[in-house]
């Protein structure tokens, strides 16, 4: 599989959300903006409906698209169980879910 070469995209000072709000040089939109803009683009496309923007894009139940990220590389599955995630919510994850132990023993020892 190869993953999918999007085009390079540039900030142009005011937000993408298209509201013409001025934003920080290196930003596409204000904050929480891009929230906006995505809701906004699910409720046009695809009548804010996430089970239509799968189906749009070829996945649903027969063919998850968390498998995909991870096989593509830009997501990754936890070492010790079935959760997938990008590599930030998986260190989230191992460290709330999978050691427990580990930060009780950590916080005795400090304590
Ligand atoms: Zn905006
Ligand atoms: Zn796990």
């Amino acid at each position: 599989m190869t993953t999918k070469s999007l085009p390079h995209l540039t900030p142009t000072g005011t937000c993408w959300c298209g509201c013409a709000k001025k934003v920080g040089t290196g930003s596409f939109f204000a904050p929480g903006h891009d929230k906006v803009a995505e809701a906004a683009l699910l409720a046009v496309e695809y009548g804010s409906s996430v089970a239509q923007l799968l189906h749009g894009h070829g996945y649903g139940p027969g063919h998850s698209v968390s498998a995909r990220a991870v096989s593509e590389g830009v997501w990754r599955k936890c070492s010790a169980c079935d959760y997938v995630g990008a590599p930030a919510s998986i260190a989230h994850h191992t460290k709330k879910v999978h050691s427990t132990t580990a930060a009780e023993r950590a916080r005795g020892a400090a304590e």
